[in-house]
């Protein structure tokens, strides 16, 4: 099997965003991380290719510095990696970014799955996969929380979706593009794989390496704007203990307290 598993590189989730008066955002000095949902997908794909055989190829579209997050995949186990890498990519929304990387899965040819994480815990939209999906013309299995099972000469996948409701059980024909929650533990590089990413030489694809035309890509091909970015205001909380000489009478208290403030 050939899975090829789209991987972000995020700033680490104990970062806070902050946005100043001219609307400029930054991380601060929060290290980056690849993007803790993809770590599920990595490792699902890994144990997907112990079981099947085959290789798994990790992209990213993002700066330089993203390879830092491929070479980490690399340390995990991933066989290939490749950075989408282009000043036209500058500005491009989430529909424009699923045409970047439906065009680097087609460059690789023979593909059965498509491995990704649910969200981004920067951009948080969701919507890459399926954009990506509906570029590549594949199905979408998203939120997958389980793969039942794989027919890899049958080309048939059965997952197990997370809904809010329960567990969906949906089977789809391959290729399909995969969504995951958090559903097994992905293990550490090795010390192996560090040495391998390490040594390895990763290529840069730009759009015309995809056959995308400046126009394709970047903030020209996207229909969504940032037009202002503003702080949200301050909330004043402020915070009350209240003390008393039992529980009871401190519930008591507790109760006067949210009357006299109608909050019952
Ligand atoms: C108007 C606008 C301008 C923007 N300009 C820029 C910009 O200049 N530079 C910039 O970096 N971002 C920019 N972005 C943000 C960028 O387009 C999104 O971060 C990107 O499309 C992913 O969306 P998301 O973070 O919501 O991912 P989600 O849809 O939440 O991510 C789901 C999954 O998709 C995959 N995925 C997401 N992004 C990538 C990626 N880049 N490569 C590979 N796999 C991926 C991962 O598997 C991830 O788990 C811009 C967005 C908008 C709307």
């Amino acid at each position: 099997m050939h899975i090829v598993v789209p991987i972000k590189q995020t700033p680490d989730t104990t970062a806070t965003l902050t946005v100043d008066a001219s609307g400029r955002i930054s991380w601060g000095d929060a290290p980056l991380i690849v993007n803790p949902w993809d770590e599920f997908a990595i490792e699902e794909s890994l144990r997907l290719k112990e079981k099947f055989g085959g290789k798994v190829t990790v992209i990213t579209m993002g700066p330089e510095s993203a390879k830092e997050a491929l070479k980490q995949a690399v340390a995990m186990g991933c066989d290939e990696a490749i950075l989408l890498h282009d000043p036209a990519f500058e500005g491009s929304d989430t529909v424009v970014t699923a045409t970047i990387l439906a065009a680097a899965i087609r460059k690789l040819g023979a593909v059965d799955l498509v491995f990704m994480g649910k969200e981004s815990v920067d951009g948080n939209s969701a919507q890459v996969p399926p954009a990506l999906a509906r570029r590549l013309g594949w199905p979408l299995l998203a939120y997958v929380g389980k793969i039942r099972e794989i027919d890899p000469a049958g080309r048939t996948i059965v997952v197990e979706r997370i809904l809010e409701e329960g567990r969906q059980v949906v089977r789809a024909p391959l290729p399909a593009v995969l969504s995951a929650m958090q559903m097994n533990e992905p293990r550490y590089p090795s010390f192996m794989g560090i040495r391998k990413a390490a040594r390895m030489q990763i290529p840069v694809w730009t759009a015309a390496d995809l056959g995308l035309t400046p126009e394709q890509v970047g903030a020209a091909a996207s229909a969504a704007r940032w037009p202002s970015v503003f702080a949200p205001p301050k909330q004043e909380i402020q915070c009350e203990f209240i003390q008393g000489e039992s529980p009871e009478e401190i519930a008591r208290i507790l109760v006067d307290r949210l009357l006299a403030e109608k909050v019952l």
